[in-house]
């Protein structure tokens, strides 16, 4: 079964389809959507990805009629970087791209940023193509941000850049490593948080199944996660209000991850604890407990993390917390939970009770 929905941008409405075994039939879907079957197309894709579906991906396509060339990058967040943008761009030079050029994504949110930033800037923009290998790219891999980092700051070089397509083949799921799968859940899980009470429930009901990465279970959960990114990225955009809702978790989390030094825990790992951090501050915004309880109850179901570890420096936590472009004039902006399902972006929360909170998210229990 194929389920199938919009991103609805006027002229740039895309579609996301979902399924198993989509890839097979990649040419397919390719033809449908006009992409040039005289000028060259780059498949980017990453070392741990391409041995596994590049070959097939790459035969599709040929046999399809598409002249389908290929560049691996590393794997690892430190290729998102302007020195592997300038490489791609070098391969895509020497491939023969041209305007009428289309890149594609093969992989995760690093290598759908990277590519979708290449084909964003190469020769002023050309056509993009997301084929997504991980949980969590059913959130990066739809809204059309794409960057690259800066050594001194994540995704600080980026532009807009909305694919023709994502195509989603479920079968690709099965061999990503049992942590990358719980850490893409908590991005699923958020956007039950921010949008949708009954799906919340619905995890909490089919964590199992998800872990097991269930076909029918997986499917669901990212046609629903895929929608309610669609949903607000299709009321803004750019982000000039409601999109930054999309950031629940993510104030604690990036400063997690910067202390952490993007090594220790994975970025869907920050955000579980980060969102239950923001769970404990909606109460001091009138969310009753049992908002903060079911946050954490459920991101524990599906095997994330949900204290902080106690080696954790709070003012080293605190102080990367302020060096966000989310602090301004000496107050922080949170995503808050007032309900489950819904949330408010709160942009006068006091840094002392950040800190408060910081330093409890190192008692809560792991359920
Ligand atoms: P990732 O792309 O690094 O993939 C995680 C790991 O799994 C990598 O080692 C990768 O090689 C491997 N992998 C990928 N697919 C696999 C598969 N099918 N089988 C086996 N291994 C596989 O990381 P990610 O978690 O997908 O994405 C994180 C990135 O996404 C970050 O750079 C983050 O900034 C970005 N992001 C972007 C947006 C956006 O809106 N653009 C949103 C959220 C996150």
């Amino acid at each position: 079964m194929m389920r199938e929905l919009t991103v609805d941008l006027g002229e740039r409405s895309y579609p996301i389809y979902i399924g198993e075994g989509l890839l097979q039939d990649a040419s397919s879907f390719f033809t449908k959507h006009n992409i040039s079957k005289k000028s060259p197309l780059l498949i980017v894709t990453d070392t741990n990805i391409a041995p596994k579906y590049l070959e097939a991906l790459q035969k599709e396509l040929v046999q399809g009629g598409f002249k389908a060339e290929a560049a691996v990058v590393p794997s690892g967040e430190s290729t998102k970087s302007l020195a592997m943008l300038e490489k791609l761009v070098g391969q895509a030079l020497e491939a023969g791209l041209d305007r009428k050029s289309t890149i594609v994504a093969l992989g995760g949110g690093v290598v759908g940023d990277l590519a979708g930033f290449l084909a964003a800037s190469y020769m002023r923009g050309i056509k993009f193509i997301q084929i997504p290998t991980t949980i969590l790219a059913h959130d990066s891999s739809v809204g059309g941000k794409v960057a690259v980092n800066h050594s001194l700051a994540k995704n600080i070089i980026g532009a807009f850049h909305q694919p023709e397509f994502v195509l989603y083949d479920l079968n690709t799921l099965q061999s990503l490593p049992a942590r990358e799968i719980k850490a893409g859940l908590s991005e699923v899980v958020k956007h039950g948080l921010i949008w949708d009470e009954s799906f919340v429930s619905w995890c909490e009901v089919n964590s199992e199944k998800l872990l097991a990465l269930d076909a029918e279970a997986l499917g669901y959960a990212l046609y629903v996660g895929c929608g309610v990114k669609a949903a607000v990225v299709s009321q803004d955009e750019r982000e000039n209000g409601l999109r930054a809702i999309l950031n629940l978790g993510h104030t604690i989390g990036h400063a997690l991850e910067a202390v952490a030094g993007y090594n220790e825990l994975l970025h869907g790992e920050a955000i579980s604890i980060g969102m239950v951090g923001s769970a404990k501050l909606g109460m001091r915004y009138g969310a009753t407990e049992e908002v903060y309880i079911r946050t954490k109850n459920v991101l524990a179901k599906l095997g994330l993390p949900v204290r902080l570890p106690e080696h954790f420096d709070v003012e080293a936590i605190m102080s990367a917390m302020m060096h966000d472009k989310k602090f301004l004039e000496g107050t922080m902006t949170f995503i808050v939970p007032t309900a489950i399902g819904k949330v408010e972006i709160e942009s006068n929360v006091s840094v002392d009770w950040v800190r408060e909170i910081v330093e409890q998210l190192k008692q809560e229990d792991e359920l």
